[in-house]
């Protein structure tokens, strides 16, 4: 009703006006005046629509017409809606720029292709991963760009539930999981996401496991044969038998020692085995430490421990006490006898060092950056001789990691070998004046 009153009042006035014209000079002047006022509407009518035009050609660019009456209502209505679009368009392309921004930042190469497979979209992953070209590439075929057997197939296929595992097409040292999605009118999404992570990660486990089959199968057939020989002949003389019960003892601890260093390994590895961040002694722990390496020596070498500071860390004392008992360890069996073992704790530029310098077989350079894989030795009869599981370093090398300390490691073939590890100068304790709790030297600490 809003609308109607006010052209029906003006239309009841001009009636109103039009009646007292008639009384007044009769039908001809009442004639005029009507006529009159039809042409002032049909102009003004004229006008308005003219205006209404312009401002829907250009509605960006001219204001919205301006009037009172019922076009004013018409014009405020039409600026209304054009307002609301506004509003709505711009929360469109605030979420398609969102969406974009996204799917740019997604670290898996995303291409959408159309039902005849051309290129409609793609985000800059798809050209590290595929070679695509964002802008290049668009409309193109995906098939002629690339043109794997295995990959043509796959799209052949269209088994939206499989995952093609292949080489990337532009760096073969990166693994691709591809996987087709399907989605709006037969517009399919093709995904590419970089395994070569968890490629590795899978061989490393399936060597990982043939390595431990390995190293068991030796010790368990020598002593399952043992057992067979010695129950197949139950009278034999008690110096064999005393002599195969040796070699069974000698491989059970290997095995024994094997299982000890994986589960080592294992609890380390573990996310919530989390670090025990206590004070460790380490110049009283050296020498419990050079202790254990004249027992594991039997004086066939020359063993000196020499402590420059008496600084501590934080760490696990535990841990610690492994990685450096590995580290004192290999010098012993890796240094013929009548050899020098040298061990020392010091401060190097805040930081702190454990360095075991033996004057053993020494290690050729190209071997050292694998002497902490699972397993590698390079010398393999040796280090089974001397009852080397393979795993001492990578034991060594996980627990300085976990202490944010590193392992470095310099030798000469022939001359020996220098094993350090590191310890960061956030991990260092350092004896304060009058602190009576770090003492130096700890010789004493240890003797008392
Ligand atoms: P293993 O139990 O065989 O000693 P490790 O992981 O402790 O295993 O050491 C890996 C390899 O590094 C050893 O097999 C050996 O060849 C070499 N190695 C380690 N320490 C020394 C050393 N002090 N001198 C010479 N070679 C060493």
């Amino acid at each position: 009703m809003g609308f109607w009153w006010r052209p029906l009042a003006v239309l009841a006035a001009v009636l109103l006006v039009a009646a007292i014209f008639w009384a007044a000079s009769g039908a001809n002047a009442t004639l005029l005046f009507l006529t009159g006022i039809q042409a002032f509407v049909m102009l003004r009518r004229l006008w308005q629509e003219y205006r209404l035009s312009r401002w829907l050609e250009h509605p960006d660019e001219v204001s919205p017409p301006d009037a009172t009456g019922t076009w004013g209502d018409i014009f405020y209505r039409l600026e209304k809606l054009q307002r609301r679009q506004h509003a709505n368009r711009n929360q469109l392309t605030s979420s398609l720029e969102r969406f974009e921004h996204a799917a740019m930042a997604v670290p898996d190469g995303m291409v959408i292709l159309n039902r005849s497979e051309q290129i409609e979209w793609c985000n800059p992953a798809s050209r590290q991963f595929l070679g695509l070209d964002p802008e290049r590439d668009r409309g193109q075929f995906v098939r002629y760009l690339l043109r794997q057997a295995n990959f043509l197939e796959f799209l052949d296929a269209a088994d939206y539930s499989r995952c093609l595992v292949c080489k990337s097409p532009i760096n073969r040292e990166i693994s691709l999981s591809l996987q087709l999605v399907p989605f709006g009118e037969s517009q399919k999404l093709l995904v590419a996401r970089d395994i070569t992570d968890l490629e590795r990660a899978d061989v490393m486990r399936r060597d990982f496991i043939a390595n431990v089959s390995h190293e068991l199968r030796t010790p368990l057939t020598v002593v399952g044969g043992f057992v067979e020989t010695l129950a197949d002949n139950p009278q034999l003389p008690e110096i064999d038998a005393r002599r195969y019960f040796n070699l069974m003892l000698d491989h059970t601890r290997r095995m024994q020692r094997l299982l000890d260093d994986l589960l080592t390994l294992s609890r380390l590895e573990s996310a919530e085995h989390g670090l025990n961040d206590e004070p460790v002694n380490v110049p009283d722990l050296l020498l419990t430490l050079e202790s254990e390496a004249q027992s594991l020596s039997r004086g066939r070498h020359t063993i000196t421990l020499q402590l420059d500071n008496p600084l501590w860390v934080k760490g696990s004392v535990r841990e610690i006490h492994s990685a450096l008992g590995n580290l004192i360890s290999n010098a012993v069996r890796y240094t013929p006898e009548n050899g020098t073992i040298n061990l020392s704790w010091s401060e190097r530029n805040g930081e702190a060092v454990f360095a075991v310098t033996d004057t053993g077989e020494g290690i050729a350079a190209e071997y050292i950056p694998r002497l902490t894989e699972r397993f590698y030795r390079v010398d393999h009869s040796r280090s089974r001789e001397t009852g080397g599981t393979g795993l001492g370093l990578a034991i060594v090398k996980h627990v300085l990691t976990r202490h944010g300390a590193r392992l470095e490691v310099k030798s000469i073939p022939g001359k020996g070998s220098t094993f350090a590890a590191v310890f960061p100068q956030s991990r260092v304790i350092k004896a304060a004046d009058g602190d009576n709790v770090i003492k130096f030297p700890a010789r004493e600490q240890a003797a008392g």
